[in-house]
């Protein structure tokens, strides 16, 4: 397993090209912008080698019997499953933002059941070449970026119906060596903090659409690949170098949009071509897994509910009634959220492949929820916070000889607590839910793993509604023929 420090020197390593307002990144792991967020995946390796979290962040992988970093493990009980959900909460509280890993670890746990399943059904080695994939993973530690969302241009038409027929990622050539493949893939968590990107389609399809039906892996500095970074609400505040007015000054999460312009790849990296009937499977599976993920959001939550706490403390408001009571309430909705992220753990079951995948049904209202309930412990957040959360003058007002007096002064609340203090705090609250960390905490809450519509179409799926229907009916006597 790489520690920290060897993650970041592994980054250095890589040629990728990342533009970012406008001009070219030379160097991606020291940019201001980015570096926060790659210190954020490097918790992952570095608590891997904590003793205390050793259990939660390490697996032994069932390829090679070797203790490997959870996050390249393929789950092989419902323990693994719920481990996954604790180490998300864990590192979600340890960062305050998005750790942005499991986008991966995600893609290679649907990877490993549906590789399995075409080979079951056409004949191909697909799961081979996953499995021979996977253990080089595993081996070197590395972190993966999940790809799934393409740009999609029109929502209401197929790929093959596209004006253009780059908005979903598709082959454009097969050779005797492998494939060649164009488009793009939009808002991908950690793209470039990642040493590989693993590559899925976006939604089921039909024949016609079979070029679309691809999935394969590539280190991310392949030649043809291109990143343009995503803006990030308050983002520029990093470039100030003061603490306060980040919020949060040591992590944070990026995305990016994922140019592949005609890339070539090998044929032990591919691990779909052209099984159209298998990529509605791919998507549910990695959605399922990912809306599992959002542990994370619980642990995000923890951060926001000791912030807001903290600063009702300082305001001097906090044993008044309804603030304890805003405070239950936060406490209420983060912990449901955590009983469906291990719920849907809890309920796993394996899969031909000996995977274990989620309860499905589960994970999708465990995504429900997360739809919603941070953007209401976010609401009593600002609640609690007060309006000088968003009017607060800058860190270089509170530290300038002509108004830091006027500052420390009225901006002052509790005697005892440094004004600094209160900032920080208010920064903080301001960084998770209107800064750069709402991008993950609320945003991506919406529609990360596929918009609210999206859990509701599978949870009217998945529902045995017979069933309940039988319940009823049998109960005040009525018998159908
Ligand atoms: C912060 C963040 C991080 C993300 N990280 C990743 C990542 O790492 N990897 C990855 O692959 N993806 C990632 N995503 C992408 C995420 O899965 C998509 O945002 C999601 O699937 C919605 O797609 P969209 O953003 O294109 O929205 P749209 O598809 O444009 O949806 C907007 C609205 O239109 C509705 N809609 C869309 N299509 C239809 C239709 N055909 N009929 C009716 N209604 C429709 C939706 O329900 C929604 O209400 C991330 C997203 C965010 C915001
Ligand atoms: S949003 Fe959460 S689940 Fe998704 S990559 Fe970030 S930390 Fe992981």
């Amino acid at each position: 397993m790489m520690t920290a420090q060897e993650y970041e020197e592994s980054l250095r390593r890589l040629h990728l090209v990342v533009y970012m307002f406008g001009k070219k990144v030379g160097n991606v792991v020291d940019d201001p912008i980015i570096r926060p967020s790659m210190k954020a995946v490097a918790k992952t390796y570095e608590l891997a080698h904590r003793p205390e979290h050793e259990a939660i962040m390490t697996a032994t992988s069932h390829i090679t019997g070797k203790k490997i970093n959870r996050f390249t493990h393929i789950h092989q009980s419902v323990e693994d499953l719920v481990k996954k959900s604790k180490m998300g909460r864990l590192l979600g509280r340890e960062t305050g933002c998005c750790f942005q890993r499991c986008v991966g670890m995600d893609a290679l746990n649907a990877l490993s059941i549906v590789t399995f399943n075409i080979d079951a059904k056409h004949g191909t080695e697909y799961h081979k070449r996953f499995l021979n994939y996977l253990e080089s993973v595993q081996e070197n530690d590395l972190t993966c970026d999940g790809a799934m969302t393409d740009p999609k241009g029109d929502r209401g038409l197929p790929p093959h119906k596209q004006a253009d027929p780059d908005v979903f990622l598709h082959v454009v050539e097969e050779r005797k060596d492998g494939i060649v493949v164009r488009g793009a893939k939009a808002h991908q968590t950690g793209a470039v903090n990642s040493h590989e990107i693993i590559v899925m389609p976006t939604i089921a399809m039909r024949g016609e659409d079979r070029d679309y039906a691809v999935s394969f892996a590539m280190p991310s500095d392949a030649e043809g690949i291109i990143y343009v970074l995503g803006r990030q609400s308050c983002d520029t505040r990093k470039l100030e170098g003061a603490t306060i007015d980040t919020g949060n000054f040591l992590y944070g999460g990026h995305e990016a949009l994922v140019i592949f312009d005609n890339v070539f790849v090998p044929w032990d990296r591919v691990f779909m071509h052209g099984e159209y009937d298998f990529s509605g499977q791919l998507v549910e599976d990695f959605a399922a897994y990912h809306r599992q993920s959002y542990a994370c959001k619980v642990g995000v939550g923890d951060v926001l509910i000791g912030a807001a706490q903290t600063a009702a403390e300082y305001n001097g408001v906090a044993s008044a009634s309804h603030i304890r009571d805003k405070i239950v309430e936060m406490n209420q909705l983060n912990e449901t959220l955590y009983c469906g992220c291990v719920a849907c753990a809890s309920e796993g079951r394996k899969e031909p492949s000996g995977t274990y995948n989620v309860d499905v049904l589960l994970a999708n209202v465990h995504k429900q929820n997360v739809t919603r309930f941070p953007y209401e412990i976010a609401r009593l957040a600002q609640d609690i916070a007060g309006g000088l959360m968003v009017t607060m003058p800058s860190n270089e007002d509170l530290k300038s000889p002509e108004t830091g007096k006027w500052l420390e002064k009225y901006l002052r609340a509790c005697s005892g607590i440094p004004t600094e203090h209160r900032m920080r705090i208010l920064r903080l609250i301001e960084n998770i839910t209107l800064g750069t960390a709402a991008v993950g905490y609320l945003t991506e809450s919406m529609h990360g793993a596929g918009s609210p519509q999206a859990q509701r179409i599978m949870i009217s799926r998945r529902v045995n509604l017979e069933e309940k229907q039988r319940a009823a009916k049998k109960l005040c006597g009525i018998q159908d023929n």
